[in-house]
């Protein structure tokens, strides 16, 4: 089976992680594609090259000097190349590249995080190097031209046999390099593994997956062994992130599946992502449980409404009108609630009310801020009856309001909205009750 392995910046980010990726590749000779993101941060203060790059640009553009931050840059990969013995030519290759910096384009500055990068990590595993310009090929308007990618990636397996990929960038076919959006290594990777069709795609990062809960709110959460597409993106959205969110397009569509693996403790057992669970299996009921703050939620009331074709839509309209993303439209027979971010309405809430009130003449509109939603995900939660209700029951006892519910359609998630200040402890209570302990089998499902 032909694994593609990406490393995350965290696991390129000094000689002691190189080593790391080293021992990870050779351990499995199935890894013969590794793609790698410029290197991240040592410690927390530190910084990740591609800020450091980015800020290389800003000097440019305001005509400040950046020759000291040029050498910071320069000394990252100095030190990983001779703590490793390697000898890649760091300081004449970066002459080179400060020596013409000014007129080169600020993506193709920044892609170099990738390509040093990449560079020492080829040396280092014994591996040919993939420019990534010559592989990943974008169309102009920034969307990947997946054809002539599979057929230079083809082309370069058959060539080279293995390699290193520099992730995050490609070019057009003119050449111009281009950058994904930012945390885009993981895309890379996933466009590698669905052009050489792999059997799955490693994403190697500094946590041992998904986690059913945020740590930050609950003590020490368990992990997520397997999880769906579906279910992540539910989670994911609700700011459970570990991965790029686009990362999982491309190998989604060709049923690869993706796993999340933790550089710094390579044995557990991390994350599998797929298109579906094993079904004969003890599963948990909940999958994990993930939520935002700051929300706000507009009910709009009116008589007969349900009779009035078309209502709906011009309340959606106003808020289209404003640039406001809706998150949840909850229903009633007369009336219906809109939920925004917060933040995105800070400027417009007063003039989309009041386009409201003209252009609908409700009999109220009622604004209820500081709204948090809660996600809680589970893919077998719609094959046991009365889970909602147990967990309106838990936060009813808890003395929590629940302040308005939605499911998302096909039944793996149940939204709550509850006020910001409950958030933290209504997480907990979900948690406590339902995801260490409950378990779903396919024959104690209720249907
Ligand atoms: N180096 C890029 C970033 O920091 C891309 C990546 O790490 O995946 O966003």
């Amino acid at each position: 089976m032909i694994k593609v392995a990406k490393f995350g910046g965290s696991s390129v980010a000094d000689a002691e992680q190189f080593k790391k990726v080293k021992a990870i590749v050779k351990g499995d000779s199935d890894r013969r594609f590794v793609v790698v993101s410029a290197s991240g941060k040592r410690f927390p203060a530190d910084n990740k090259l591609t800020d450091l790059l980015l800020l290389v640009n800003a000097h440019i553009e305001y005509h400040v000097d950046c020759t000291t931050l040029l050498k910071d840059i320069e000394q990252r990969f100095v030190d990983i190349r001779d703590e490793l013995g390697l000898k890649y030519p760091i300081e004449e290759k970066f002459e080179e590249f400060s020596a013409v910096i000014k007129s080169l384009s600020p993506e193709y500055i920044v892609s170099r995080g990738e390509w040093f990068t990449g560079q020492l990590m080829a040396e280092y595993l014994g591996m040919p190097f993939l420019d990534a310009a010559d592989a990943i090929v974008f169309h102009h308007d920034g969307t990947i031209d997946m054809e002539r990618t599979a057929t230079c990636v083809r082309d370069a397996v058959a060539r080279l046999g293995s390699f290193v990929l520099p992730g995050f960038y490609g070019s057009t076919v003119d050449g111009t390099v281009r950058l994904f959006q930012r945390g885009g290594g993981d895309i890379t990777g996933a466009i590698l593994a669905r052009c050489i069709d792999a059997g799955v795609y490693e994403n190697w990062t500094d946590v041992s997956g998904f986690m059913a809960a945020d740590p930050r709110i609950v003590e020490n959460p368990r992990s997520i062994h397997r999880i769906t597409f579906d279910e992540m993106r539910e989670l994911s959205y609700m700011g459970a992130s570990v991965l790029q969110e686009e990362a999982i397009f491309p190998v989604r569509e060709v049923g690869i599946p993706i796993q999340i693996k933790n550089t710094n403790d390579p044995e557990a057992r991390g994350t599998v992502i797929r298109e579906t669970a094993a079904e004969h299996e003890r599963e948990h009921l909940i999958t994990g449980i993930a939520g935002k703050k700051d929300f706000m939620a507009l009910h709009v009331q009116k008589a007969h409404m349900s009779n009035t074709v078309g209502f709906v839509r011009r309340a959606l309209t106003i808020f289209e009108r404003y640039g406001v993303s809706v998150e949840h439209i909850p229903t009633g027979v007369d009336s219906f609630g809109v939920v925004v971010n917060g933040a995105d309405v800070k400027d417009s809430i007063y003039s989309i009310v009041s386009d409201l009130q003209q252009e609908l003449k409700p009999d109220s509109i009622n604004m209820v801020d500081k709204l948090a939603l809660i996600s809680v995900v589970g893919r077998n939660m719609s094959r046991r009856a009365g889970t909602s209700g147990r967990i309106f029951g838990v936060l009813g006892e808890a003395g929590i309001n629940i302040r308005m519910i939605t499911q998302s359609s096909q039944e793996i998630s149940i939204i709550l909205g509850v006020n910001n200040e409950d958030f933290e402890r209504a997480i907990n209570v979900i948690y406590d009750k339902f995801v260490e302990n409950e378990m779903v089998t396919s024959e104690n499902a209720s249907r």
